[in-house]
């Protein structure tokens, strides 16, 4: 496996890093184990956040003892300062360390959200000031809109970036990443399996590990997974591979929609869901992830064309920053069931 300097940071970071979001979905001693054997193998990143139910707290218990082993990222939703101190505080508490190397922003997708986790009383102050009290080493901020983080991070004042890179979604390799390597920051890709849809799974590892980035986050959730997605990190993907992986995301990720959640739908399609697998559906067919999901939906999918407020306009459309024809996949995606 992979190991880069990241960015300015200075830290040596595996290129496969552990995401912990799943841990609180499997038994603790599970997750104990899988998180101990990553570490053992070399893996030495984990990404978490205070959001993620107690994923904090099985990190604090399952791996505080070995902390010099890993780079920890955690991330802050809230937006306030009180908030965000508070939850800082918090996130120390529950994985059980003196230090959380990357303070993360997290999910910043909106203008307005963005300006207020940075005013004077925003979360990005609580971050600051943990920083120059030794709580924080680093900060940084994650989001789903690739073309906004590009602009937000020229501000000077983040250290790294954690953003969507997979088969479905490879926006950011032309939106984000070159100003990000400009600024000579961290980059962390995440979702490489875009949630469990993409497949081939090796491929959809390795087009990530194509890019130019430092570390991609996968979530695991056994030994099992960890030594399946190790396989993938095994050699360099030389250029005719780069090549290949780059044509198929062009493929699969020609729907455009980078999952920015804008949209709502009145009868509960989950439309994002829906735009990221529609190529991939076409292409490779879906795994049993994927068609559980379909097969939950099948009647939503099949209302979308009768009903009647999205007749003469999709209402889910005019809110899309990029203009996409959401009603159009949805719709087209009864064909699956034919
Ligand atoms: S067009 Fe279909 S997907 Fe869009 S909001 Fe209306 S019902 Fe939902
Ligand atoms: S369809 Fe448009 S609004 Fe909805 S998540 Fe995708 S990019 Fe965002």
């Amino acid at each position: 496996m992979r190991y880069r300097e990241f960015g300015a940071i200075g830290y040596r970071v595996s290129a496969l890093g552990f995401g912990a979001m799943n841990l609180p979905g499997v038994p603790y001693e599970q997750a104990e184990a899988a998180l101990n054997y990553a570490l053992d193998q070399g893996i030495n990143y984990i990404d978490t956040a205070a959001g993620y139910r107690n994923s904090e707290e099985i990190l604090g218990q399952a791996v505080s003892h070995r902390r010099k082993d890993f780079f920890l990222a955690t991330k802050t939703a809230q937006r306030s300062y009180d908030a965000a101190k508070a939850e800082i505080e918090r996130s120390l508490e529950r994985m059980k360390t003196d230090t959380i190397d990357l303070l993360q922003i997290h999910y910043v997708n909106y203008p307005q959200e963005y300006q207020s986790a940075m005013a004077e009383d925003g979360a990005y102050r609580a971050a600051e000031e943990a920083k120059r009290q030794g709580m924080v080493r680093h900060i940084g901020i994650t989001g789903h809109r690739p073309e906004l983080l590009a602009k937000w991070v020229r501000s000077g004042k983040f250290d790294q970036t954690l953003f969507h890179l997979n088969l479905g979604q490879p926006f950011a390799a032309r939106d984000l990443i070159p100003a990000l390597k400009e600024m000579n920051m961290g980059r962390v890709a995440m979702k490489p399996l875009s949630g469990g849809f993409f497949q081939p799974v090796e491929k959809a590892l390795r087009y990530p590990y194509s890019q130019d980035v430092h570390v991609i986050i996968s979530g695991m959730v056994s030994v099992e997974e960890v030594r399946m997605n190790l396989a993938a990190f095994e050699q360099e993907v030389e250029e005719a591979e780069r090549l290949e992986l780059e044509a198929l995301a062009g493929q699969l990720g020609a729907h455009d929609c980078r999952r920015c959640n804008y949209c709502t739908c009145p009868i509960g399609i989950p439309i994002p869901d829906v735009m990221i697998s529609s190529r991939l559906r076409e292409v490779y067919g879906l795994l049993p992830k994927g068609d559980g999901f379909y097969q939950k939906h099948k009647d939503k999918f099949f209302s979308c064309a009768d009903y009647e407020p999205c007749r003469e306009k999709p209402l889910c459309e005019e809110k899309c920053p990029y203009h996409l024809p959401m009603a159009t996949v949805v719709r087209d995606a009864v064909g699956y069931f034919k």
